[in-house]
């Protein structure tokens, strides 16, 4: 038992309670192994800076938090929730198509716009790639990892709070 506790507390981000990037690389293994297919969100608050300089980094807390709280509402039980950084975030969708994944990140993106956060209104960008086991090649986890990343730095030079489509996906 304790060992367990030890291993999920090493997997789980004590402030969201979402996998952090270890408990992600976790599942992502065991996926692999099952050869299942997935879509993936890459999410970056916007303007978080401003946050922490307006309102304290404690407020900045609470907003992370908060966004945690969307992923939660927004997304599937079968859904995978990361926190991977400070303020970003990444959700693994299985099974999903690009029309199911492009729909639940924009609706992660106006949910967020909608809601009064601890900080007052906040926005995200959003980067949406896929995974698919058996058509990939030579083409890596990593890398579809990295094309939601692309696509997310994408969103930021095009205004933020948007969502983009990794090319391909
Ligand atoms: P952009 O729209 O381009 O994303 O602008 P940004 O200001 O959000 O820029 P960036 O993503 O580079 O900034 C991240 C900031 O988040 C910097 C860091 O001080 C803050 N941060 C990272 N982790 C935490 C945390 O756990 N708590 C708080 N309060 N702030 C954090
Ligand atoms: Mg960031
Ligand atoms: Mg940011």
């Amino acid at each position: 038992q304790k060992i367990g506790k030890l291993r999920f507390e090493a997997q789980t981000d004590p402030m969201t309670g979402l996998y952090n990037r270890r408990g992600l690389d976790t599942i992502l293994k065991y996926w692999q192994t099952l050869h299942r297919d997935f879509a993936i969100i890459a999410l970056d608050i916007d303007h978080f800076k401003r946050v922490n300089d307006t309102f304290g980094h404690d407020t900045g807390d609470a907003v992370i938090t908060f966004i945690a709280e969307q992923l939660r509402t927004g997304s599937r039980d079968s859904d995978i929730l990361c926190r991977s950084g400070g303020e970003e975030f990444l959700v693994l969708l299985p099974e999903t198509s690009q029309d199911i994944a492009e729909q639940i990140a924009e609706r992660l993106r106006t949910s967020t716009e909608a809601m009064a956060s601890p900080a007052g209104n906040i926005t995200i960008s959003l980067g949406v790639s896929l995974w698919r086991a058996d058509k990939n090649g030579d083409f890596t986890i990593d890398q579809a990892l990295k094309l939601a990343d692309k696509a997310l730095y994408r969103a930021k030079q095009e205004g933020r709070n948007r969502v983009v489509l990794a090319p391909g996906a």
